[in-house]
C-alpha cells in the first residue's frame, strides 16, 4: 500500500441507540475527520453488540451501516476488525457498510514502517478463561453453532454477557483485563512489526519497548462515550511523520 494521506484508526464506541451523544460523535468524525483520509480503521467493538448479520433488519444499524458506506462514496476506504463484542460481524454488513473485513491480527506496510493491528483482546493472555471463550467462540464451528440460534436467544445471551462484564470490575478483574508483556511481545516478534495498534482496554497511551533489539511502539486507542460522565473518546492518525493521537473534533 501506498498512502499519500493520512490513516485513521477507532475502536471502542459501543454504539447503541441508548447513546444518542455518541452515534452523533460517530456521525460528526465520518463526515468531517476523516474527509481528508486514506482510509478509516475500525478495530473492533463498534457495536454494543453484534449477534449476527440478521440485525441489519433493525434501523439502528441500517443508520450505522449508512453512515459507514459515505465513506466508499468519496473515495475513502473502510477497514473493519471484529472486536470481542461484535465477533459476529459479517460480510453481510460489510457489504452494507462498503467495508473490507480484517482478519485480526492483521500486518501492512505504509510510509515507509511495518505495523500490526488486532483488537486487543487476544492480547490478555493472563484471562484464561476468556481466551477460552475466545478460541471456541472465534472458530467456524463456534460461529456456525451460535448464529443457529434464534434471534431472540442471541439477544439474550449477549444481554448476559453484557452485564456480567458490567458488574464484576474488581482490582483482580482489571489486571487481567490488561494486555500482558508475553502477548504483545510475542506479536510484535511474529509480525516483525515496529509498530502495533489496538483498542479493547480502554487504557488509551503509547507505549515504547524494544523487540529483539528493535525499538516497536505500541498504541491504544481511546473508547468513546459521551453520554455518561464526562466525555471521552478520540482517535489515532498514522501518516508520514508516525503515529499521533488527537481529540474528537
Ligand atoms: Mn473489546
Amino acid at each position: 500500500m501506498r498512502p499519500t494521506r493520512p490513516l485513521l484508526f477507532i475502536s471502542d464506541l459501543h454504539l447503541s441507540p441508548a447513546i444518542p451523544n455518541t452515534v452523533a460523535a460517530f456521525e460528526r468524525f465520518i463526515s468531517v475527520t476523516a474527509a481528508q483520509a486514506e482510509a478509516v480503521y475500525i478495530l473492533g467493538d463498534l457495536f454494543e453488540y453484534w449477534i449476527g448479520d440478521d440485525m441489519l433488519a433493525t434501523p439502528f444499524a441500517q443508520q450505522v451501516a449508512r453512515t459507514l458506506h459515505t465513506l466508499s462514496e468519496r473515495g475513502i476506504a473502510l477497514y473493519l476488525m471484529q472486536g470481542n463484542r461484535d465477533f459476529l460481524l459479517g460480510t453481510r454488513f460489510a457489504k452494507a457498510a462498503g467495508a473490507t473485513l480484517l482478519p485480526d491480527p492483521f500486518v501492512f506496510d505504509a510510509f515507509g514502517q511495518r505495523v500490526v493491528l488486532a483488537h486487543g483482546d487476544a492480547l490478555c493472555t493472563a484471562d484464561i478463561g476468556y481466551q477460552r471463550f475466545r478460541r471456541v467462540s472465534h472458530s467456524a464451528a463456534g460461529r456456525c453453532f451460535f448464529l443457529s440460534w434464534p434471534l431472540k436467544w442471541r439477544l439474550a445471551l449477549a444481554e448476559r454477557m453484557r452485564n456480567k462484564s458490567q458488574t464484576t470490575w474488581t482490582p483482580e478483574r482489571m489486571a487481567v483485563a490488561d494486555v500482558t508483556q508475553d502477548g504483545v511481545s510475542d506479536l510484535l516478534r511474529s509480525s516483525r512489526a515496529s509498530i502495533l495498534i489496538h483498542g479493547h482496554t480502554h487504557r488509551p497511551a503509547v507505549h515504547r519497548q524494544s523487540v529483539d533489539g528493535r525499538v516497536t511502539e505500541r498504541w491504544v486507542i481511546p473508547d468513546w462515550e459521551l453520554d455518561h460522565g464526562a466525555p471521552r473518546g478520540g482517535y489515532l492518525v498514522f501518516d508520514e511523520s508516525g503515529v499521533s493521537e488527537h481529540a474528537l473534533d
